[in-house]
Parts: C-alpha cells; sequence; structure tokens
C-alpha cells in the first residue's frame, strides 16, 4: 500500500482560496519592512527636496506600521494565486 496521496486536513497550511499548499509566512519584521519602505523612502525624499519636517513622519508611520504589522502578523501569502490570510481570532500566543 504505496498510495499515500491522502493529505492530512490541516486548513492552516492551505490557501483558503485556492486550496494549495503553496503559502509562505510573512514574519513580523519581514512585514513590518514591507510596509514601511516605501514610506520611509518618500519620507526622506521630501526632506530633502521639500522640508524637513517629514522626518517627523518617520517615528509615526513606523508606530502605525508596527501596530498594523503586529495584528496582521504571521500573514500567510499564498504563492499561487497571491492570496493573503491574516491570521483570524486567535489565542494570545506572546
Ligand atoms: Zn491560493
Amino acid at each position: 500500500m504505496a498510495k499515500r496521496k491522502k493529505q492530512t486536513h490541516s486548513t492552516e497550511d492551505h490557501c483558503e482560496k485556492c486550496h494549495q499548499d503553496t503559502l509562505t509566512h510573512i514574519q513580523m519584521g519581514q512585514y513590518f519592512f514591507l510596509l514601511s519602505a516605501l514610506p520611509f523612502l518618500m519620507a526622506i525624499v521630501l526632506t530633502f527636496v521639500v522640508h524637513p519636517v517629514f522626518l517627523t513622519f518617520i517615528p509615526l508611520v513606523a508606530w502605525m506600521n508596527f501596530r498594523i504589522a503586529k495584528k496582521k502578523t504571521p500573514l500567510r501569502r499564498c504563492t499561487n494565486c497571491h492570496h493573503t490570510m491574516t491570521p483570524q481570532k486567535r489565542t494570545h500566543h506572546t
């Protein structure tokens, strides 16, 4: 009996959209970086081009993104259909 096609049916590691198990996990640090890279760059550019007042945006953006990242991670992203899944109601783990 070498037939091992039956997969363990854990929705945990399957995409809820296309049901493939091509999920990558995005950790908080990565997600934070993803969220922050562009606004940070914008703030730095604007600081040099327009006014240094835009430097104050950096901690603001960092704080906001930190909160978002904390809430949304660990994020699971399907590499097949690019569907992202945020953790739904989970018992606190930290
Ligand atoms: Zn998918």
